[in-house]
């Protein structure tokens, strides 16, 4: 029998600000650092006329090009472009959002032409990103993932992150909340052992992104009693005030307003969050940026205490979520067993302490690393989905996500009628009888929607499907079922049938072509991410060739200067040789080609090697 190729799955943490790749390996989790050695990369994608940068190479530039450097795609995907945070989040970025077709899309340029760009191929950018890091590790090339979501994206948002996974060529196994990703977590790193009968509370806290979940953990099964959370609440709020506090300290200094100009405010707000992470472990830091402004250097400093002053309000905001999540649960916070601190945020001592002093003083469990510990979990699901052996410690786990909002159509007095209420266990079905609402209706038009309120324009519509057909009759008469059903990644199809006639229609909420990629949309897109790939590559090699040809050019110079018996016009003619290609070569603006540089390379070989004999660098 022919062996079976192994091909592990692997868990990404997809997140607003940072993303974190982790397998199963050996028995254990193991979180992959990137090629720069950190095991969390910015879900940055930065385009300029040299190629494509992702993760820390584009962060690390944004200052020289911050409207060509995407973040926050997560922000996007899966919206619209009317969505109000789409609008407000807009004004905060230096890259410019447009809208087609109510849409948002990205506009950048790269390799000196307008790109548009969905946020769905940005996030497949920074998937794929990870997914390299992934192979570079274990030496294999990986397929199958698990993508972690916050718990309350909504089926567009769940939808529009598994094509990202399909863009960057991946097969997306599931879908799952972070927070269930970080209890699952969690139940493995308390001492090796399943942890049994206990309510843990989840307060995750990223870098774009709030999220609080109360799970019941129980006999190996992880059941999310309720979720709340902020979609716009996070680190990069806390550097957002920070910011304007030192835009305003700049004006007050030097009489001079830096808000209209992007690459300041990058490089000030680089500075301020660096700031806030030190601020974690110190009561004071200082702000130093030479020439930050029109020439002037800014230097400044800034306490704890002013910190946690003008960011108190958030802080306090970040308790609401939790209140909300127990009375969603109907449970007493005195009956918390745990309360779990995710993601980078919560290592502010003044969130730590407010929560602390809500749960009466109770210690908090930092024993996760809160920066990986939902990639972490997600890894573990993937290795339990792929069904890799051995794995004692997960084999007998049953997850059981709910649904983050009610779900429910609009009947016909103009009400939501609620199918599946928020909180419900996932998988979940459920099915409701209807009839007609006057003699001889030939069909039906069902709005579906998700949200709280009992007017369904005050709701999300999904999505909208037609039951025609139906055989005339008096009002009432017709007998017709609706069915929600909704899978393990939170996908809803919704279905209607007329029983007697057996006519049946039904709606996969992914195709709502207003928010959703078509499918043709997605194959172009797994095209050209194959080109941008291979662009990549082009680049990689021109970059080698040119480190090449500038470490034998000033090999060359050092040869000249330590072989005295050579002659003088030899010598020069060298030197003049050389001094043209450092020359060429420091010119930033030079559109290098690989065969320009590779030629350059010859000439030069040509002129020294008879003389020097080979050089290794060159080669
Ligand atoms: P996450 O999305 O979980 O990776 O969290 C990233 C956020 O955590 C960013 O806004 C970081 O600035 C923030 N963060 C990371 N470390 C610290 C720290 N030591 N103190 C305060 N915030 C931090």
């Amino acid at each position: 029998m022919a062996a079976k190729d192994v091909c592990p799955a692997i868990g990404i943490d997809l997140g607003t600000t940072y993303s974190c790749v982790g397998i199963w390996q050996h028995g254990h989790v193991e979180i992959i650092a990137n090629d720069q050695g950190n095991r969390t990369t910015p879900s940055y994608v930065a385009f300029t006329n040299n190629g494509r940068f992702i993760g820390d190479a584009a962060k690390n530039q944004v200052s020289t090009n911050p409207t060509n450097t995407v973040f926050d795609a997560k922000r996007l995907i899966g919206r619209r472009f009317s969505d109000p945070s789409v609008r407000s989040d807009m004004k905060l970025w230096p890259f410019k959002v447009r809208g087609v077709r109510d849409k948002p899309v990205i506009v950048v340029n790269y390799n000196n032409m307008e790109k548009k760009f969905a946020a769905e191929e940005i996030s497949s950018m920074i998937l794929f990103k990870m997914r390299e890091i992934a192979e570079a590790y274990i030496g294999s090339t990986v397929k199958d993932v698990v993508i972690t979501v916050p718990a309350y994206f909504n089926d567009f948002q769940r939808q529009a992150t598994k094509d990202a996974g399909l863009i960057a060529g991946m097969n997306v196994i599931r879908i799952i909340n972070e927070p269930t990703a970080a209890a699952i977590a969690y139940g493995l790193n308390k001492k090796g052992t399943i942890v049994r009968g206990k309510n843990v509370l989840i307060f995750d806290l990223g870098g774009g992104t709030f999220d609080v979940s109360l799970l019941k953990i129980d006999e190996g099964i992880f059941e999310v009693k309720a979720t709340a959370g902020d979609t716009h609440l996070g680190g990069e709020d806390f550097d957002n005030r920070m910011v304007t506090y030192f835009i305003q300290e700049f004006k007050r200094k030097h009489g001079k307003d830096i808000s209209n100009n992007p690459k300041t405010l990058r490089r000030l707000r680089t500075s301020c969050e660096r700031a806030k992470r030190t601020l974690s472990s110190t009561t004071e830091t200082i702000i130093e940026i030479d020439s930050l402004f029109e020439g002037i250097d800014f230097h400044s400093k800034i306490t704890r205490a002013k910190f946690e002053e003008l960011n108190m309000d958030l802080f306090t905001k970040c308790m609401e979520p939790v209140e909300k999540c127990l009375r969603d649960a109907k449970m007493d916070k005195t009956i918390v067993h745990d309360v779990v601190l995710v993601g980078g945020s919560t290592r502010i001592p003044k969130v730590q302490q407010l929560l602390e002093d809500f749960f009466n003083g109770k210690e908090l469990c930092k024993s996760i690393n809160p920066d990986e510990a939902v990639a972490y979990g997600a890894a573990v699901q993937a290795a339990i989905m792929s069904g890799e052996g051995n794995i004692e410690k997960v084999q007998d786990l049953l997850l059981l996500d709910v649904t983050p909002l009610s779900l429910g159509i609009r009947n016909y007095t103009g009400v939501m009628d609620v199918f599946i209420p928020r909180n419900t266990a996932i998988p979940a079905k459920k099915e409701g009888f209807y009839t007609t609402s006057y003699s001889g209706q030939t069909y039906m038009t069902i709005s579906v929607y998700e949200g709280e309120r009992p007017t369904p324009r005050d709701n999300t519509l999904l999505g909208t499907f037609k039951l025609s057909g139906i055989r005339p009759a008096l009002r009432g008469v017709p007998d017709i079922s609706i069915c929600f059903e909704i899978d393990n990644n939170g996908i809803l199809v919704v279905s209607a049938e007329e029983k007697l006639t057996g006519n049946k229609s039904k709606i996969i909420i992914t195709t709502n072509y207003r928010n959703r990629l078509s499918k043709e949309e997605i194959e172009r897109m797994v095209k050209e991410a194959e080109k941008y790939k291979l662009e990549d590559n082009e680049y990689k090699k021109k970059m080698e060739a040119k480190t090449a040809l500038e470490n034998y050019a000033y090999d060359q110079r050092r040869r000249i200067y330590n072989h005295s018996n050579i002659e003088p016009e030899v010598m020069k003619k060298i030197a003049d040789e050389v001094g043209k290609v450092i020359h060429w070569l420091e010119n930033d603006n030079q559109p290098w080609t690989l065969e320009e540089i590779e030629n350059k390379m010859k000439k030069l070989q040509n002129v020294c090697n008879p003389i020097f004999g080979e050089d290794v660098s060159g080669s």
